[in-house]
């Protein structure tokens, strides 16, 4: 077990399951955090396949629900753990990302919470994650997010307010002013509207899957209902969404602007 000076304690079991992040000049800076469950039985069973040559998938870490701590693939290469995915128009997201896969059996097997020790070694590693990588708080995503067709983790239960208020990713309060657009019906909400902001936020939204993109965003916004209806509250928690994302991008732009200047 190695404990860095600041970071987490951590178990090594190596992976074989990864590739280049390309080289220079087309290597990009990592800028991405992809945050997955399991979905399988056990813990075990779920390191052995993430392990397993012939399975051809991986992720950086692995966080059981006792809060211990595995690295898989070291963060320099490229894990296999998004698949078929998009995110602000750009698909194929492992090479700028480090994926972490969170213990438990997910929808398939008995989809449980996250208990504390597993939520606390999860914080505790994102943090260190975005202290040695830049990566904006719009770039911290769910599989289900760059995946909506075919993934659900790490699913409703997963408690991304606690990881926002360690500064983790984007969960903004609800905004005065949308007050009236919550109280509105299905029926009564601009689809366009709508659709706009789910693009802002991120979500690649093709006509026919719609209802799989809003549903979602709403497993990860707002959790209570993930219907992919658009209603009241589902607008204005996108408004609040698209908002935030673009304060995060104006922020990002100044930063970037004085480093260079
Ligand atoms: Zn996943």
């Amino acid at each position: 077990m190695t404990k860095s000076a600041m970071g987490p304690a951590i178990r090594e079991r190596p992976s074989p399951n990864h590739g280049s992040r390309g080289e220079p000049p087309h290597m990009r800076p990592i800028d991405m955090l992809v945050l997955h469950y399991t979905g399988m039985q056990s813990a075990a069973a779920a390191l052995d396949r993430l392990c397993d040559a012939a399975a051809q998938v991986s992720a950086h870490y692995v966080v059981e629900e006792d809060g211990t701590l595995w690295r898989l693939v070291p963060e320099a290469r490229r894990a296999y753990h998004a698949g078929v995915s998009c995110w602000h128009g750009e698909s194929g997201l492992n090479h700028v990302s480090i994926g972490i896969e969170i213990v438990n059996p997910g929808h398939e097997w008995g989809y449980r919470r996250f208990p504390e020790p597993q939520m606390a070694a999860v914080e505790a590693l994102c943090r260190d994650i975005l202290s040695r990588h830049r990566i904006p708080p719009y770039r911290v995503v769910g599989h289900s997010d760059i995946a909506p067709d075919r993934k659900a983790d790490p699913g409703e239960l997963f408690d991304w307010p606690r990881l926002a208020r360690a500064g983790i990713g984007l969960w903004p309060p609800p905004a005065p002013g949308l007050a009236r657009r919550r109280g509105r019906g299905v029926g009564l909400v601009s689809h366009a509207a709508a659709l706009a902001d789910l693009a802002r936020i991120g979500y690649c939204v093709s006509a026919a899957a719609e209802q799989v993109a809003l549903a979602a965003f709403q497993r990860r916004f707002r959790p209570e209902r993930w219907d992919g209806l658009l209603d009241g509250e589902t607008c204005a928690r996108l408004a609040e969404l698209r908002m935030a994302v673009e304060a995060a991008q104006a922020a990002e732009e100044v930063r970037r602007r004085t480093r260079f200047s």
